[in-house]
């Protein structure tokens, strides 16, 4: 996998470097308990080091957040993993992401075959990401500018949402845009959040249930333009 940055004019490649600390990372998750072989295989295929900015290629593969400018931060690996996972995804799925930020969760997503819709509010990353995946040529990520708490009404309903920003309470856009049978993951707290999964298991019934703390970048309303 390459791709052609267009900002500079290189091609930006990946070696037999990158896959070996890839292949590093994806042990470090299975220590940490990640069980899922989709998801592994997934970040394992998808060269991290294409979401931030050349300079920052070793970080790229530590299991750790990284910033991608507007204050915001490319999730910690584990994270990713863990909220992947908890999706329960299979080929096909429409599932909708709220806050795009890198764009690298979305790729998981897409990569594991998946038909992803993606939502940000800061109108230079949903730019950046947007060129991103199209340049990697993945085809099943459609990327919106959006504020992410009204969710994607015109697309609705959908298999799966899920939210990589830390939310004071369930947006109840996101509650009503679920299908029947189908699974919201959220992070939801003040300082730190809780991950929560809710399922709507008919048209007016949610079950709960919730599982690890987690440090998300904040879920703000509205959106920002370039500029
Ligand atoms: N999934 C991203 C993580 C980015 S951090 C990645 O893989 O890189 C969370 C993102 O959520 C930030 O880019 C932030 O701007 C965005 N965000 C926060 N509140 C939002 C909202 N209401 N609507 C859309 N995006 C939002």
């Amino acid at each position: 996998m390459s791709f052609f940055a267009e900002q500079n004019s290189a091609q930006v490649t990946d070696n037999y470097r990158h896959k070996g600390m890839r292949r590093r990372l994806i042990e470090q998750l299975r220590r940490k308990g990640i069980r899922d072989e989709a998801v592994l295989s997934a970040m394992e295929r998808l060269p991290r080091h294409f979401f931030l900015d050349k300079a920052f290629e070793e970080q790229a593969y530590e299991d750790n957040p990284f910033p991608i400018g507007n204050e915001q931060t490319i999730s910690q690996p584990y994270t990713v993993a863990f909220q992947t996972e908890w999706l329960e995804l299979r080929p096909r799925l429409k599932v909708l992401e709220i806050g795009t930020g890198s764009g690298y969760q979305a790729a998981v997503l897409a990569m594991m075959g998946a038909r992803v819709y993606t939502v940000e509010r800061y109108e230079a990353l949903y730019v950046k990401a947007q060129e991103l995946l199209h340049a990697l040529g993945l085809k099943n990520v459609r990327c919106y500018f959006r504020d992410g708490n009204k969710g994607l009404p015109e697309h609705a309903p959908f298999d799966r949402i899920i939210a990589t920003a830390g939310a004071v309470e369930v947006p109840e856009a996101l509650r009503q845009q679920l299908a029947v049978g189908g699974m919201l993951v959220i992070p939801v707290g003040r300082e730190v959040q809780r991950m929560l999964r809710v399922r709507r298991v008919s048209e007016t019934e949610f079950v709960q249930e919730e599982q690890g703390d987690f440090k998300f970048v904040p879920f703000l309303g509205g959106t920002e333009r370039r500029g």
